[in-house]
């Protein structure tokens, strides 16, 4: 299904480009010691290097250059054994040393692919490269009516710029796109993904062309987004907004422009550089990065199992649908607490109770799976009483309110409350003998060829034994004796 937006004299296709700056899991910065803590008090965590004081010189950081090698080998891509590091001039109060230490001509990462899971099929998407480069400082615009104060805690930090190919098709492909690049960094420790902290940040290239052109047009770059759901509505924005100058004769300029998220519109933040302008040459502090492969295959040797992997496998190894192994492998903690709770139960139903119980309460209480209230080994001992009729699914929900209200542990909480399932067949056919004396009414009815009076008679039979009659045999010696 293709995302077309109707005009006028024709129909538009939509071709979007992302680049997306993720901040490398380093304790200490790219160049420099000083502590990348998110949080701290403005100015406390800034070196000299980082301060750009006259003299000081810039020392890589090894752990960053693994940590980019690890994601490269995580999106399918080609590592380069020598890159190169260059000066990015431009001028902007919070960038003290007047340039960004930058890799251009020679990036570490080459070429790679990211598959999304789209509702229509996989669709693989090109990465066009990764490089590393320094993050600048912050502008505070906040803490004064007449000053702006400019924090330099985060100057220095290193981040992984992934350039993707201008492969994607639709607002939900961009989506879906950023979601997956977050869920295999996450897997990879190499970026923790956090939006909202800024430590994943995406621009998006945009432009419109009419169904079938082969040529891209101009496109507008918009910064700095940080939600997928303002990437989605930004990119739907701005092709609205490219498709409607076209169809009234007009031509789009290429510049920067900015999305405004509570006027829900896109608007001209400055005319776009182009590379040229920024004057790039190699860093004379700094010496190309020469890698050995054994360096780089080290590092291959210790990554994780990454999401299309481990969903293979819960599909084929556990029996999960493709929807629900597309769901629990989007996030590498939810992934782990499922495998957690399947391996000791049953892997289908503990993929229902995790997808549809447990996320119900996370969502209702605001949690990350994290912060679950139940424990995956309790989650899964839950899920394991049920498989093997210790208790009814209904009463498991019963059960399930408790361990969350309460915690503890759902064997004993079943042992205490008495919620067992009576499985004891002359148990339940004596509660039977006694339902078909106290109601010759409905019995008679039943007999007649009503057979309808026979789900009368379960919920009787539920509310008899609280819920705890296995309801399989109930339904099965129901018919029986009132036969
Ligand atoms: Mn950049």
């Amino acid at each position: 299904m293709s995302y077309i937006l109707e005009g006028e004299t024709g129909e538009w296709e939509v071709v979007i480009g992302l680049e997306v700056h993720a901040q490398i899991m380093s304790k200490a910065k790219l160049f420099s010691g000083a502590a990348t803590e998110f949080g701290a008090a403005p100015n406390t965590q800034v070196s000299l290097v980082d301060a750009a004081m006259p003299g000081m010189l810039p020392v890589i950081n090894k752990i960053c250059i693994e940590q980019a090698v690890r994601t490269g080998l995580g999106l399918n891509a080609k590592i380069n054994l020598r890159s190169v590091f260059e000066r990015k001039n431009y001028f902007y109060p919070d960038l003290p040393q007047g340039y960004q230490i930058s890799q251009f001509q020679e990036p570490i990462v080459g070429e790679g692919i990211v598959t999304l899971d789209m509702p229509e099929g996989p669709r693989e998407i090109g990465i066009e490269r990764l490089h590393m480069e320094q993050d600048a400082g912050k502008s505070l615009h906040d803490q004064d009516p007449n000053l702006t104060f400019i924090d330099l805690n985060r100057s220095g930090i290193a981040l992984m710029e992934i350039v993707s190919n201008p492969d994607l098709r639709s607002p939900a492909e961009a989506g879906e796109y950023i979601l997956k690049l977050r869920a295999i960094l996450r897997y990879l420790g190499t970026c923790d993904g956090n939006m909202e902290q800024g430590s994943l940040r995406c621009d998006a290239n945009v432009s419109v062309r009419i169904r079938g052109e082969v040529a891209l047009r101009t496109r507008t770059e918009i910064k700095n987004i940080n939600s997928v759901r303002f990437v989605m509505a930004a990119i739907e924005h701005e092709a609205r907004r490219q498709v409607d100058i076209y169809e009234n004769g007009g031509s789009i300029i290429q510049e920067t422009r900015l999305y405004d998220a509570d006027k829900d519109e896109t608007r001209s933040m400055r005319s776009k550089e182009e590379a040229h302008d920024y004057r790039y040459f190699p860093d004379p502090d700094l010496l190309p990065i020469v890698l050995d492969q054994e360096f780089v295959d080290d590092i291959k040797a210790t990554l994780p199992e990454l999401p299309d992997v481990k969903k293979s496998r819960f599909i084929n190894d556990f029996g999960l649908s493709a929807d629900d192994a597309t769901t629990l492998i989007s996030d590498v903690e939810i992934a782990n607490f499922f495998e957690s709770a399947a391996i000791i139960s049953e892997p289908k139903l503990a993929a229902n109770w995790v997808i549809h119980e447990l996320f119900a309460i996370l969502n209702r209480d605001g949690l990350s799976i994290a912060k679950s209230p139940v424990s995956s080994v309790n989650l899964g001992k839950l899920v394991g009483l049920i498989a093997d009729n210790t208790i009814s699914g209904r009463i498991a929900k019963d059960v399930f309110e408790i361990m969350i209200n309460e915690g503890g542990d759902p064997a004993s909480i079943i042992e205490d409350k008495g919620l067992k399932q009576i499985t004891n067949t002359s148990e339940i056919e004596g509660m039977i003998d006694e339902l078909i004396d106290a109601n010759p009414e409905q019995t008679q009815q039943y007999r007649e060829g009503n057979i309808k009076v026979a789900g009368w008679f379960v919920g009787q039979m539920m509310t008899a034994s609280s819920g705890k009659a296995n309801p399989q045999m109930v339904n099965e010696l129901l018919k029986k004796k009132l036969s």
